[in-house]
């Protein structure tokens, strides 16, 4: 897996600050779809995000996933009829991911 493939798929942008992926932060790279709702680990389902990012996204993601709120998220992908590990899943999942707001965790 190229770290330059990544960040040249996100246009050198992290998703959750918005801010240029080139700078002296460490990066990380995040699976969108999590592995336990079937994410894999294929170019669609990655991206590459500033370390401290991540982390939110991690806590965010606990607070949201791990059996609490994971029922909705399957409902989520029920209502729109698409499978999460498939290209409209991830898809899906990076436009609901927009809508979060990674400061108020
Ligand atoms: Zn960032």
């Amino acid at each position: 897996m190229s770290r330059r493939k990544l960040a040249k798929h996100s246009n050198y942008k992290c998703r959750v600050c918005n801010q240029s992926l080139i700078g002296e932060e460490q990066l990380k790279v995040n699976q969108i779809v999590p592995k336990r709702l079937g994410g894999d680990e294929c170019y669609d389902n990655l991206e590459l995000l500033h370390q401290s990012c991540q982390l939110q996204h991690q806590v965010l993601l606990e607070k949201y996933g791990e059996g609490k709120e994971l029922p909705k998220v399957n409902a989520f992908f029920n209502n729109n009829q698409v499978e999460p590990n498939s290209q409209e899943g991830y898809k899906l999942m990076k436009e609901a991911f927009k809508k979060f707001r990674y400061q108020q965790v």
